[in-house]
């Protein structure tokens, strides 16, 4: 049995899998580095207050939740594996640097990974680790897709497309099988909403790039935005303020004042259904981005919470695509943790 376990800045989930990849138990604890050194577990839809200060101590706290499985072995989500980690892996001392030198790429994402990994370390020096990347379906991508036309000085700094969800991604040509169509347009819409141009399998074109903010409307991203736009606001607000603005403040939240495609759907105000519209027409504006990188399409398909729950937005998004013609929809469910499960078991944890 394998413990997957995703470790966000204020919240870890955790999941148990047999060997045949099926869910036996979930764990989720949320409010880690609440100022009182309180969180809260949820285990089988039952909530309790726990002390969980950090994230050494939540880790502690999942351990023991779900201590009756006996997991022989545990498989992170870390989400940037840089240009040299972009494949699932079994870590090792080497492998968990690599990681900590990818930090300045993902500062609010890689560094909760690594405290579960260094908790799960210290606490079961028995268990082996594995990492699954968000960042490594997306390797696939040539060079012309993921350069930004920068001076080399700093293209050498990393300053490039890695693109994002691709376990997400990956789970859903897993879920096509064989049936996978040649030319695959994929919305993975959420909180975060991103797409993916996939070519027998393989990611040829994200439209995420240096980090999740670019792209889509998203929740609280904005989605694609001018550099300049963005100088200009760290000008007015500072460098940090400027990114949370962008992060946190903007999307669906800055335009229609609530982060939540249900509530915005329902609601009956112009701000909201602006907010909606952008969404569906910049989906479609970069779907079309996405279609030129693989040369047509052959289906389409859609994930995550919009995604997999939203007819009208689905249709309404097919609606600004009318013009490729009859092309096939499919819903998939995102199951990014069953897919890490997977990854850890094809490199042989059991
Ligand atoms: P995350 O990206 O945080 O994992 P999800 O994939 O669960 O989030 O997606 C959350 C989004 O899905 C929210 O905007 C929520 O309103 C939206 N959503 C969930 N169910 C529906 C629904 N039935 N109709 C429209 N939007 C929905």
């Amino acid at each position: 049995m394998i413990l997957v376990l995703n470790t966000g800045s204020s919240s870890i989930k955790a999941a148990v899998f047999d060997g045949e990849i099926a869910e036996q138990a979930t764990a989720t604890l949320t409010g880690l580095g609440n100022s009182n050194g309180r969180a809260v577990l949820e285990v089988g839809g039952v909530k309790s207050a726990v002390d969980a200060p950090d994230h050494a101590a939540g880790i502690g706290v999942m351990l023991e939740a779900l201590g009756a499985h006996p997991f022989s072995a545990v498989a992170h989500r870390v989400v940037h594996g840089g240009t040299a980690l972009v494949a699932p892996t079994k870590l090792d001392a080497h492998k968990i640097k690599v990681i900590e030198a990818n930090v300045p790429l993902a500062p609010l994402h890689n560094p909760p990974a690594l405290a579960g990994i260094a908790a799960i370390a210290s606490a079961r020096p028995d268990l082996p680790q594995y990492a699954s990347f968000d960042t490594a379906f997306h390797a696939t991508n040539p060079a012309v897709a993921t350069t930004y036309a920068i001076p080399q000085e700093d293209r050498d700094l990393g300053l490039r497309r890695y693109g994002f969800h691709g376990l997400s991604y990956a789970w859903m040509v897993n879920q096509f099988g064989a049936a996978l169509p040649d030319r695959l347009l994929a919305f993975h819409l959420g909180n975060g909403a991103s797409l993916c141009a996939i070519k027998a399998g393989r990611s040829t074109a994200s439209s995420m790039g240096y980090s999740p903010l670019d792209g889509l409307t998203m929740g609280t991203r904005s989605g694609a935005i001018d550099g300049m736009a963005v100088l200009r606001m760290a000008e007015i607000h500072g460098a940090d303020e400027a990114s949370r603005r962008l992060n946190k403040d903007s999307g669906l939240k800055g335009l229609g004042g609530a982060n939540d495609m249900r509530l915005l759907l329902a609601a009956d105000t112009d701000d909201a259904k602006f907010a909606v519209d952008h969404f569906c027409y910049w989906a479609a504006r970069h779907a079309g981005s996405a279609v030129v990188a693989m040369g047509g399409v052959d289906a389409v398909a859609f994930t995550g919470g919009i995604g997999e729950n939203s007819a009208e937005i689905r249709t309404r998004i097919m609606a600004h695509l009318k013009f490729l013609g009859e092309v096939p929809v499919h819903v998939i469910k995102a199951d990014e943790e069953r897919q890490i499960a997977l990854d850890a078991t094809n490199l042989g944890a059991a």
